[in-house]
């Protein structure tokens, strides 16, 4: 299968830290690269991950609180020194639109490359990006301000070919693309061959999450529902379970509520709290009701 993986180049919370950076990940998809959020100081993180600057194409901001969107501008700008050619496309709440736009015209203006916006409406789910190999959807969430998730699902692989069964019958490799839509082949002597004997099914399209800032929100699950890899917030371990109710956030337990519900298949935490200097309390709390809960950290590259 092709590569589907996930680059965390951020995974603190608000407070800027020696220990984490703002929010930031790359997913890698079936040869092509989209960002999701863009906290303060990405480029610099980008520098650092395997991830060239002109293979991103597209770039998705959960919400504009600053640890999600300011490091959009000075990557740009950046882009424009580096002489990229190809458009980028951000997808942002609406309400960015005016501030970004003006921004670009100030600090922007001659770059060589386009940059189009495309606005999201945080309140509802739709299918906000789609080419001929996955499709992005959003996931609202209730955060202080509008705010939603990402949801990268692949579409269906198409089947593989019985090569052995192929060569038997003598099959033209005109014909290989037909069968893999799903055609019979008939023999000379006029025996129809049912395409599951030329076929066998691909593996299962997989998908990954990224559920941003967000409270505890109990029918989460029911749009996330089993997902290869979810991504959900943890700002708070138990001890700060208030807070996270007074501020829109979740704890790592409240994620691994959500993972479970969902069925899914593994759970990744970050937005760590600043407060915390060793995230192992949020993991184990998230583990006693996910076990495969792991923690995000920067320069890790997982597997989907
Ligand atoms: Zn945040
Ligand atoms: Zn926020």
């Amino acid at each position: 299968m092709e590569p589907f993986r996930i680059h965390i180049l951020g995974c603190g919370s608000a407070l800027p830290t020696l220990r984490h950076n703002a929010s930031c990940q790359i997913v890698e998809i079936r040869g092509k690269m989209f960002m999701i959020d863009c906290g303060e100081g990405t480029q610099i993180q980008v520098r650092r991950s395997k991830v060239h600057f002109s293979k991103i194409q597209g770039v998705f901001i959960s919400h504009l609180h600053g640890d999600h969107c300011f490091g959009l501008l000075g990557m740009i700008s950046t882009f424009g020194m580096t002489g990229r050619t190809a458009p980028l496309h951000v997808y942002a709440p609406s309400a960015f639109k005016e501030y970004f736009l003006q921004s670009l015209k100030l600090f922007c203006d001659s770059l060589e490359y386009d940059v189009a916006f495309h606005s999201i409406d945080a309140d509802r789910s739709e299918i906000i990006y789609e080419d001929r190999s996955l499709t992005v959807e959003t996931i609202p969430l209730e955060h202080r301000i509008p705010c939603c998730g990402f949801l990268f699902r692949e579409k269906q692989y198409m089947p593989h070919i019985r090569r052995e069964m192929i060569d038997f019958y003598n099959i033209p490799v005109s014909q290989i693309n037909n069968i893999k839509m799903g055609a019979s082949w008939v023999t000379e002597d006029g025996k129809k061959i049912s395409n599951d004997k030329l076929t066998f099914p691909a593996e299962p399209p997989r998908s990954y999450a990224y559920c941003s800032d967000t409270r505890f929100i109990d029918t989460l699950y029911k749009k996330v529902e089993r997902v290869t890899v979810l991504y959900h917030e943890s700002t708070y371990a138990d001890d700060f379970q208030e807070r996270a109710k007074l501020y829109f956030h979740s704890t790592a337990r409240e994620a691994a509520m959500v993972a479970k519900k969902a069925k899914a298949g593994k759970l990744l935490l970050g937005h760590y709290s600043a407060r915390y200097t060793n995230e192992e309390i949020l993991l184990s709390q998230a583990q006693s009701i996910f076990p495969n809960s792991s923690l995000t950290n920067e320069g890790m590259v997982i597997d989907i």
